[in-house]
């Protein structure tokens, strides 16, 4: 039986592969919806490829010149609402927008009940309560596609929950790794960009260089799998080759291994509750001479704990840090602040939160909106210190 598939964010990293493992089984898959936020010539080449029933655009001002390049029978939607809109076309739909953009797809995906293959970790972060309540109500399941929320959820297939231990998940440490505080205050965008083991879009590559990403996934991980933060670990494990692991009760620790290449999680959330059939590159195991672990270095890398004490704190203390991060992020993609400063910033911000309730979908939105505005002032003042 064919598989029909929603990707949304199809122009970026994730999303291209995810077309590529689309493109390795065609007997299995058929591209329903495709959507991106402003790139149209390579949507559209991608819509006279995979021949969808309907395109979304987020930005409206580029709709006029997409519907000229795409087939007839595609239909285009554009707006701010068009990607969601799509949500409900597909068995499986994959949320691969980056940032809190994403919450509307996942709530939407959720809510009507279809499988959810979720990259975007933003919108589970940010929208936690609700986005569990819209998983609990709707009858719909997400299947993580972040590498090592993959590996957790298919090693957590070994045990009972009341039998996990630890979730231990690794980290490769970025392209800073064994550098110093004082070492790193000189760094670049470039040199933030330019990521060891992983290809990956802007947001999460510098958020790999500070451990934000492994701090909000930290988060993520306790929402997909309902683990206490005192029993989620991070290792630093430079060759992305263990992806992630489960100690369970009995001291039994299960880890799950394969060549760093995003599309067998993809693969695995869109196959789901089947495996893929196309294997992602093999081990050579004689040639794969030590798989090193350390610990992170809280002192060089702070986000790493803030994104902690913000997960535990609960309630909108996520989406608060999640929102400053993204601000923080751009200013530092602009050149307008430093490195070493996004961690300040971060600090300040979060000092700030004030444990406004997560109610529904409009109190996230709002939490958001003034993070953003409150880590906005923080950075200009910051700019013109
Ligand atoms: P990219 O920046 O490469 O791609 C982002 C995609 O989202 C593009 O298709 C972009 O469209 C679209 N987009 C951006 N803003 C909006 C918006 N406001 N509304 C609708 N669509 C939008 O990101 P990645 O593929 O790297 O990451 C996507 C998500 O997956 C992130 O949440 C990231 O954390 C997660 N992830 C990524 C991994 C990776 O290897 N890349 C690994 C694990 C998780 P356009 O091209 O038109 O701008
Ligand atoms: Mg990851």
């Amino acid at each position: 039986m064919t598989t029909t598939v929603a990707v949304l964010g199809s122009t970026g990293s994730i999303g291209t592969q995810a077309l590529d493992v689309v493109r390795g089984e065609p007997d299995r898959y058929r591209v329903a919806a495709l959507g991106a936020w402003s790139s149209v010539e390579l949507l559209a080449d991608q819509a006279r490829e995979f021949r969808p029933e309907v395109v979304a655009l987020g930005d409206p001002a580029r709709a006029g010149e997409l519907r000229a390049l795409v087939p007839s029978a595609t239909e285009v939607v554009a707006g701010q609402d068009a990607l969601t809109s799509v949500a409900g076309h597909a068995d499986v739909v994959l949320n691969a927008v980056v940032g809190f953009a994403g919450l509307p797809i996942t709530l939407a995906t959720l809510e009507a009940g279809h499988r959810l293959a979720l990259a975007n970790k933003e919108s589970l972060i940010a929208g936690g309560p609700v986005v569990q309540r819209a998983r609990a109500g709707g009858g719909g399941e997400i299947v993580p596609v972040d590498s090592e929320h993959c590996a957790l959820h298919q090693c957590l297939r070994a045990g009972g929950d009341h039998e996990v231990a630890r979730l231990v998940l690794t980290a490769s440490g970025g392209p800073f790794r064994g550098r110093s505080g004082a070492d790193l205050a000189e760094v670049t965008v470039d040199d933030a960009l330019a990521h060891p083991t992983w290809s990956m879009g802007p947001k999460i590559t510098v958020d790999s260089s500070t451990l934000m990403n492994k701090g909000l996934e930290v988060i993520e991980a306790h929402e997909l799998f309902a683990v206490a933060y005192d029993r989620i670990e991070v290792v630093v494990h430079p060759q992305s080759v263990v992806h992630s692991m489960v100690e369970f009760s009995d001291g039994a620790t299960l880890a799950q291994l394969s060549l760093p290449d995003m599309r067998l999680p993809i693969a695995y959330a869109l196959a789901w509750p089947e495996r893929s059939g196309i294997p992602f590159g093999a081990i050579d195991w004689a040639r794969l001479a030590r798989l090193d672990f350390e610990a992170p270095d809280a002192d060089a890398f702070p986000c790493l704990g803030l994104a902690y004490e913000a997960g535990r704190a609960g309630g909108s203390a996520p989406a608060w840090l999640n929102a400053a991060n993204e601000v923080a992020v751009d200013a530092f993609l602009a050149g307008r602040i430093p490195w070493s400063l996004i961690a300040e910033v971060l600090k300040s911000a979060l000092a700030e939160h004030d444990g406004t309730p997560l109610d529904d979908v409009e109190a996230v939105i709002e939490v958001d909106r003034r993070a953003r505005e409150l880590t906005t002032k923080i950075v200009e003042r910051s700019v013109t210190a």
